[in-house]
């Protein structure tokens, strides 16, 4: 204890993200759900032809070119988006805008870690509302609670299931606080929540370029809701927050959508591959609509198998966490990736 700092963070623990090895180790890395494929080949041109003089200004504060870019590709208004260095620093907006200690912020877990962060940050009050067993949303006891700020991760991390759209809509219309879609995973989802979204004026769904668009090294995320909403958003951020590198590469990866969509593809057919094999070493495989598997190994020893593929040079998610004990979450790889995985699995298992 001392005291430099305010009593909640004094208080916290703070966020663990994934370990990073080093770059050119030789580590299958399976922890943190990057893309296994390079970012859009146009980002090389971008970067080739960056006028670097141009640097001495300041970048442009609301990122227009990567809005207009994002607004083209999602057939959304301009000025319905809001871009964070990456969607970390969205979600950490609604979170300073909207609470003070006498204001609740709800999700259902297991969830997005990080939540659990930005609230403890926070003089807000965090309530916590357990997922049944099969996932179903549960819509009472989050309307209960009455939030200021309601987070809902579809699809959800580490269970990689998707909250159906009538939910969405029934929280959207029962909450009188703000309800965030955080869909960080749409791009490997079958549907998404932007029709919720455009009904209603306290709904933002919160995206990110790190997983769908292999750009989780550049930080980028965006916001879409009814600029009512992103208006209180505005007067939280940091005025520069996304720099002008950062705005071109943005740019240029939202318009290029076949290749983003073609490389979704192919983790998706790597999703039901991966899946189907474990199957085979006797895990149970939850449906994921991420680019993710949550799997329960045939006995139990989930800390087990993460540490010994560690020594085996195999990453993957290992959550010492209430009801996850037992379970792993491993990233989709490139095809390569995911059959070392197995083969070292399958000798583990036996
Ligand atoms: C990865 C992830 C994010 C964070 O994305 P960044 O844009 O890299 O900050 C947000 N929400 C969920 C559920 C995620 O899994």
């Amino acid at each position: 204890m001392t005291n430099f700092f305010r009593a909640e963070v004094d208080a916290m623990t703070g966020y663990i993200p994934g370990e990073q090895p080093k770059r050119g180790s030789k580590i299958i890395k399976l922890n943190s759900n990057e893309n296994p494929y390079p970012p859009s080949p146009k980002i090389k041109d971008v970067l080739q032809n960056f006028d670097w003089e141009w640097l001495r200004r300041y970048p442009d504060s609301s990122a227009t070119d990567f809005r207009n870019a994002i607004s083209k590709a999602l057939d959304i208004p301009a000025d319905w988006i809001i871009v964070g260095n990456g969607s970390d620093e969205v979600l950490n907006l609604v979170i300073r805008a909207c609470t003070n200690s006498q204001r609740k912020v709800v999700y259902p877990m297991p969830t997005y870690v990080l939540y659990r962060t930005l609230v403890e940050m926070q003089p807000a009050e965090r309530v916590e509302i357990d997922y049944p067993e099969d996932y179903k949303l549960p819509i009472e006891e989050l309307v209960k609670v009455g939030g200021a700020v309601t987070f809902i991760a579809t699809p959800n991390s580490p269970s990689g299931h998707i909250v159906p759209v009538e939910n969405l809509r029934e929280l959207a219309t029962r909450l009188s606080g703000v309800l965030v879609i955080d869909e960080a995973y749409v791009d490997f989802a079958e549907g998404d929540g932007l029709s919720v979204v455009k009904e209603f004026e306290n709904v933002i769904s919160i995206r990110t370029l790190s997983k769908g668009y292999s750009l989780a090294g550049i930080r980028l995320g965006f916001g879409i809701a009814h600029p009512k909403l992103l208006q209180g958003l505005y007067k939280v951020k940091d005025s520069y927050n996304i720099d002008a590198i950062a705005c071109a590469i943005g740019a240029a990866a939202m318009s290029d959508q076949n290749y983003k969509n073609y490389c979704a593809q192919k983790v998706k057919i790597s999703r039901r591959k991966l899946s189907g094999d474990l199957k085979k070493l006797g895990f149970k495989v939850w449906d994921s609509q991420t680019n993710f598997l949550l799997v329960q190994p045939p006995q139990g020893n989930a800390e087990y198998l993460y540490l010994k593929l560690k020594e085996q040079g195999i990453l993957i998610r290992y959550f010492k966490q209430e009801g996850l004990e037992d379970k792993l979450r491993i990233t989709v790889g490139a095809h390569e990736e995911n059959k070392v995985l197995v083969e070292a699995l399958s000798g583990l298992v036996e």
